[in-house]
């Protein structure tokens, strides 16, 4: 059964709370954020706006204040202006008055008397009232002059009078001089008000009017102060009356303050504002009651509130404005200067009522703003309560039928497999739900089949069961950590531990240690490679005995997750491997005996071989011989040895290589042949055979003759030979031998064919076998029976086959097919020119323990003229006329007593003098060995004996000439 995946993804939701919080991050969030943005904007903007508001009533409110200070200033200005005017008319005046000469009328003299204290002054008033008062302070002691001076401004006071009634804000009119004489309208007790001896031009309303106060000579207003005659708050406008040698005095006017008092204070300001005004030095001149709780002034304010910033700045500018705190709020001030006066009139309004509007339209924006987010919280609530319910709503609606279908899925599960369609209201879930049924059908339908196969496997595996319980073989099976998971036997006997003892355990467990490490390796082997290994082994089992054992390991590939694992088939093998051993014992016996039969030909054949080199060889030198020639007879004779010293020969030689072929001794040497060359060679063979026969020898020329292939030439020249020399010989009289050659399917054949009696049809095959001929064709025919058996087995040995087609009466005809080699030969240089056109004399050495052989040699001698020859009895002998003489060439027998051929070359190998001569090996050792041996060590050439005395020739000039 599988487990439950272990899930790696997010913890599930319930379907509510997704839809929730899906509802929550596509619609609500945003809708929230859209909103709070808005309710921002709504914010900064409101700010912004009430900002803008205040900034606007701010500059109205400055403008006004500014507006109607900059306007009273100059209303007052208006009204000095006047009064200034008077007092420029009233000092030209007295200027005047003061040249002319003129009586005071009696009336106005009766007026004027001494005071005992030197005071000269009226002491009346005109009769009816009208006049003006006059007072010489007595500071000057007045004589005639001054009551002269006196009479003459004395005159005046009708100017004066005029003066006064015509300013409304005029208290008085008046004249002063430098030697205090003061005239003075409307009349009043001088010397009751006055104090005596005092000096007028000490006192501001005279001295500021001076030359060093008021160089321009203007009008001049005095600083205001409190009038003692009772008039309250007075200013004094004064003129200066300069004659050409001095001031003379002044003329003045005093202004009651209480009319500007009283205009300041009659101001209508907005927004609950009031006026004041102050002097140029500070004095409080008119304010309101509400200023004065404010301000908590006392007379002078620059005295007051020497460090306020407001004093200050009011100080030294003429004009301005500013938002100051004064008693405790914040007020917006501002004033503008009278000109000439250097008043300054202030206007003062609470901010908090110029901006009383403004923030009552702030109120009004922030409480709707308050309204709105009330608002939209209750939307917010109701809208997400909505949403909630949707949310809860469609979760049903999609919950519903998902747990229909999971009903479904679970009555399936429980092997339900048959469910009704549901009706479901949204497509793709009937949709799945339909798949699902149908799927349930087919689950349905596969566990029927299902159940089908596993009663079927049930059956089958009970039957593997009583199948393996009848095998004699135990099979186990290994998993990937060595352990034994099963084990099949129907005997425990050839366990080596119990059944249920191994299951569980490992390899290493139950097989001795290097078993059992042989068994790992071969385990993890198959299970890397899932290739079958097989595994030989001895063990001891439970039954005490030791057993062979045969393994075949072979991978279990498993379809599903779990782990391959592998099946170790083991075979008890020990009768097979009793036989085996007696087959390996039989075989060493045989070869033993193989050997010892070729060790035994090998040496008979060299036995025989070497007098037949002497037989044979003097044969030929008789036959050859230019000094001696033979008679016709001994020529006869002579060719009779050499016949009969061939055919041994040639049955010698061709046991022995039967004899090499069966015991696998028989090296080729495979080479590219040009078949057209082969088969001529051949033909200059057997024409004198054919023509002592009488029978006609041909060759077909066709273009196959020219083709290549892979064959032993010496070999395949043999087999070749062997055909031609039967065709001869098996033929009739004036018959003919037809040498043929063809591609047939990328094979060379080559065909002899004959005109012979043929052979019959159940003697076709048995003439390949050795010693076998057809006895009533051979009679008198020269012949052993075994060339066709040696031409057959070399032809396979060279990869190839001979057939044969015969036709009784008619003829038969070989042929030997070999593969087709591509590859052209180059051809040879022509060795032969090169001999025939050298003059140069050879040194030959020749060693050989053999006295026939040396004989021989120096017959053969006669054949070689432009070669010396050098004969020598053993190695010993030969190096020693090597190193002093250096041959051209050596040729080197290499069975010798004491020193043999091997030995011998060996030395002279070694020989500074030596070592670059062409040594070629003579030897009547057939062994291939030799041979092999021979080329291996560094021979340069192999000679057989018996030798044939033109190759022999040919191979030493070849030599000489290289
Ligand atoms: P050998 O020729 O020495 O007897 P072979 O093995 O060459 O031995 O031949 C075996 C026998 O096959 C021959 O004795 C002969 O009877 C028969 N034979 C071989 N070649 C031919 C042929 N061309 N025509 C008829 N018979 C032949």
């Amino acid at each position: 059964m599988h487990s439950p995946r272990q899930s790696t993804s997010p913890k599930a939701v319930p379907l509510v709370k997704w839809i929730w919080n899906s509802y929550l991050k596509t619609a609500l969030i945003p809708f929230i954020c859209v909103e709070l943005v808005f309710l921002g904007v709504y914010f900064i903007t409101n700010d912004w706006i009430k900002g803008e508001n205040v900034e606007m009533i701010q500059s109205s409110a400055n403008e006004e204040l500014i507006r109607i200070a900059e306007r009273e200033a100059i209303s007052i200005r208006h009204e000095a202006g006047g009064i200034e005017h008077a007092v420029q008319m009233l000092a030209s005046q007295a200027k005047h008055q003061l040249v002319q000469a003129s009586a005071l009328p009696l009336e106005e003299a009766s007026r004027l008397i001494y005071h005992p204290e030197g005071m000269y002054y009226t002491y009346k008033d005109r009769t009816g009232g009208g006049g003006a008062a006059l007072y010489y302070t007595g500071h000057v002691p007045v004589g005639e002059q001054e009551r002269e001076k006196a009479a003459k401004l004395f005159q005046i006071q009708d100017v004066l009078r005029d003066v006064k009634e015509s300013q409304p804000l005029a208290a008085s009119a008046y004249i002063n001089t430098y030697d205090s004489l003061n005239v003075i309208y409307p009349y009043f007790d001088v010397i009751e008000q006055y104090m005596p001896h005092i000096d007028v031009t000490a006192l501001n309303f005279y001295y500021e009017a001076d030359e060093a106060h008021n160089p321009q000579r203007k009008s001049v207003w005095t600083e205001p102060y409190y009038d003692l005659a009772g008039n309250g708050w007075i200013t004094s406008v004064i003129a200066p009356i300069d004659s050409e040698e001095r001031m003379e005095g002044v003329a003045g006017i005093d202004i009651t303050i209480d009319t500007f008092v009283d205009k300041v204070l009659n101001l209508s300001i907005p927004w609950n504002g009031y006026g004041m005004l102050i002097s140029e030095e500070g004095t409080m001149l008119a304010f309101p009651d509400a200023a004065k709780s404010e301000w908590k002034l006392s007379r002078n304010i620059y005295e007051q509130n020497r460090q306020s910033v407001f004093v200050d700045t009011l100080r030294t500018q003429e004009h301005g404005w500013g938002s100051y705190e004064i008693g405790g709020k914040s007020q917006l001030i501002s004033w503008s200067t009278v000109p000439q006066l250097n008043w300054k009139l202030i206007v003062v309004a609470p901010e908090e009522l110029i901006y009383a509007n403004a923030a009552q339209v702030e109120q009004t924006m922030t409480r709707v703003g308050g309204w709105m987010i009330a608002g939209l919280l209750v939307f917010y609530s109701i809208f997400i309560l909505y949403l909630y319910i949707q949310a809860k709503r469609m979760s049903r609606f999609i919950a519903n039928p998902i747990s229909h279908m999971r009903q479904m899925v679970g009555r399936i599960g429980e092997g339900e497999y048959r469910q009704e369609r549901p009706q479901l209201r949204i497509q793709e879930m009937q949709e799945t739900a339909d798949k699902l049924g149908e799927m349930g059908h087919e689950l349905g339908d596969t566990k029927d089949k299902w159940l089908q196969a596993s009663l079927r496997a049930e059956e089958r595996e009970s039957h593997l069961q009583a199948l393996l319980s009848s095998l004699d073989d135990v099979i186990f099976e290994i998993d990937k950590h060595y352990r034994y998971v099963r084990i099949w036997t129907k005997d425990e006997g050839y366990l080596v531990k119990s059944k249920h003892e191994l299951i569980g355990n490992t390899l290493s467990s139950a097989l001795p240690g290097d078993l059992a490490t042989r068994y790992m390796d071969i385990v993890n082997e198959t299970l890397t490679t899932n290739r079958t290994q097989t595994l030989e082994y001895a063990l001891q089992t439970m039954k005490e005995e030791w057993r062979w054992f045969s393994a075949r390991v072979s991978p279990i590939l498993k379809q599903t997750n779990e782990e391959n694992t592998v099946l170790i088939l083991v075979r008890d093998i020990t009768e097979r491997k009793q036989m085996e051993q007696r087959l390996i014992e039989a075989k060493n016996a045989a070869e033993l005996a193989s050997q010892a039969k070729s060790e035994f030909l090998s040496r008979v054949s060299h036995e025989l071989r070497t007098p037949l080199n002497a037989i044979l060889g003097f044969a030929q030198v008789m036959q050859f011989d230019p000094e001696e020639p033979l008679s016709e007879v001994q020529m006869d004779n002579v060719d009779e040895i050499m016949r009969a010293g061939k055919h041994l020969l040639e049955l010698i030689n061709e046991v022995l290589d039967i004899t090499r072929i069966e015991s696998g001794k028989m090296s080729l040497s495979m080479e590219t042949v040009a078949v057209d060359e082969l088969l001529n060679e051949c033909m200059d063979l057997l024409e004198p055979m054919a023509q002592d026969y009488g029978i006609a020898l041909k060759k077909e020329q066709t273009a196959a003759c020219h083709l290549v292939i892979h064959a032993d030439y010496t070999r395949l020249k043999q087999v070749l030979i062997n055909l031609m020399s039967n065709a001869v010989k098996y033929n009739r009289n004036a018959g003919s031998v037809l040498v043929g050659c063809e591609l047939v399917h990328q094979e060379v054949r080559i065909s002899v064919t004959d005109t012979g009696p043929g052979i019959p049809e159940d003697q076709m095959q048995l003439i390949f076998e050795p010693f076998t001929r057809i006895e009533d064709q051979t009679v008198g025919i020269e012949g052993s029976g075994i060339g066709l058996t040696l031409a057959r087995q070399l032809t396979e040995l060279m990869g190839g086959r001979i057939e044969v087609e015969s036709k009784v009466g008619e003829g038969s005809r070989f042929s030997v097919y070999l593969p087709h080699n591509l590859k052209p030969i180059e051809s040879d240089p022509d060795v032969e020119a090169a001999i025939s056109n050298s003059e140069t004399k050879y040194q030959v050495l020749y060693i050989d323990d053999n006295p026939a052989n040396l004989l021989l040699m120096d017959k053969v001698a006669v054949h070689l003229p432009e070669v010396e020859w050098k004969n020598v009895k053993s190695g010993r002998e030969g190096i020693q006329l090597a190193g002093q003489q250096c041959p051209d060439l050596i040729l080197l027998d290499i069975h010798m007593p004491e020193m043999d051929g091997f030995e011998t070359l060996e030395v002279l190998r070694s020989l500074q003098r030596c070592c670059d001569i062409p040594v070629i090996a003579v030897s009547a050792s057939i062994s291939s060995l030799d041979h092999k041996k021979a080329m291996e060590l560094g021979f340069d050439d192999y000679i057989p004996k018996p030798i044939e005395l033109s190759s022999f020739v040919h191979k030493i000039k070849t030599y000489l000439h290289a």
